[in-house]
């Protein structure tokens, strides 16, 4: 590679010990001022919304379920679809923080021009956002891996309550982020399967083990491309999917910026970062850029 950070007018503020970000907010607005900025979210957007972070502290650490073990063995599927329809009412009953309602705001001021999110929970669209890449897809659809059919989760989530009735009664179980949960009884699962070819269904989002879709990743890139000025908020970008769109910036010579609790795989790349709470500070930033009105409706 012959492009490195060196090529890169950047300052070092990131360097600095993050004891109050205010200073580096008032960096952040001067960054983002009267540019077309790309963001770039992952599970730390949604931890104020009631989901959990893989990576955040005081969280189970587990593995999702990998593709192949979901394809090879109905044991698993069991399991992770009584896991995910657990998990699913969570979800759909999650509101958009102030965070997501933020971005939502600094897009209709025509400041951010368009965001990737490595979240499957949909609450970008909610918050208002419109211009929104789901990198990992979606949890509110499910897909045929046959036959490609697509089905709408709520309706699929009344079939499952109605063919095992029991799995609704039982006890709470802890959630993760992709709306999977830990549940320990599940043998009796009746699997969904496929109405129109009976084919394995199974929730329209990337699984561990699988790859982003050729075309939603040119889209997420271009989004990035086109634009000014990249933040990231939210994410560790442990993820691979996550880290290269920051490489994507980087050959086009994008400031990235980055907001996230602790440290991420991209800081030595960073312009600016910020260690504190996404919700905090993109707030803040839409008042100091002037959609002050929008985000005080909001509240
Ligand atoms: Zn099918």
């Amino acid at each position: 590679m012959s492009e490195t950070k060196d090529e890169y007018a950047f300052d070092m503020m990131s360097a600095a010990p993050a004891t109050s970000w205010q200073h580096e907010l008032e960096s952040l607005a001067q960054i983002v001022s009267g540019k077309k900025v790309s963001v770039l979210t992952g599970a730390g957007v949604s931890t104020d919304s009631g989901i959990p972070d893989y990576r955040g502290q005081g969280v189970l650490r587990r593995n999702p379920m990998s593709i192949d073990q979901f394809v090879s063995d109905e044991n698993y599927r069991k399991r992770y679809w009584a896991g995910s329809h657990q998990g699913w009412s969570t979800f759909a009953s999650a509101e958009p923080n102030l965070g997501h309602r933020a971005l939502a705001a600094l897009e209709a001021a025509g400041i951010v021009s368009g965001i990737v999110t490595q979240n499957v929970d949909g609450l970008h669209r909610r918050a208002g956002s419109m211009h929104v890449i789901d990198l990992h897809g979606s949890l509110d659809r499910v897909v045929c891996m046959e036959c490609g059919q697509r089905y709408d989760r709520g309706a699929l989530a009344t079939r499952l309550s109605r063919e095992n009735p029991w799995l609704d009664a039982a006890e709470e179980a802890t959630l993760a982020p992709d709306g999977d949960a830990d549940v320990s009884d599940f043998a009796e699962l009746r699997v969904p399967i496929c109405d129109v070819c009976s084919g394995l269904v199974k929730p329209d989002v990337v699984f561990f083990g699988e790859v982003v879709p050729f075309r939603v990743y040119q889209s997420a890139a271009s989004i990035v491309r086109k634009s000014d000025v990249l933040l990231v908020a939210g994410s560790s970008l442990a993820v691979n999917s996550g880290f290269r769109l920051v490489d994507v910036a980087r050959r086009s010579r994008i400031p990235v910026v980055i907001i996230n609790r602790g440290e991420t795989k991209a800081d030595g790349l960073a312009h600016l970062r910020i260690d504190a709470g996404v919700s905090d500070v993109l707030t803040d930033l839409a008042r100091r850029l002037g959609v002050h009105d929008i985000v005080e409706d909001i509240e």
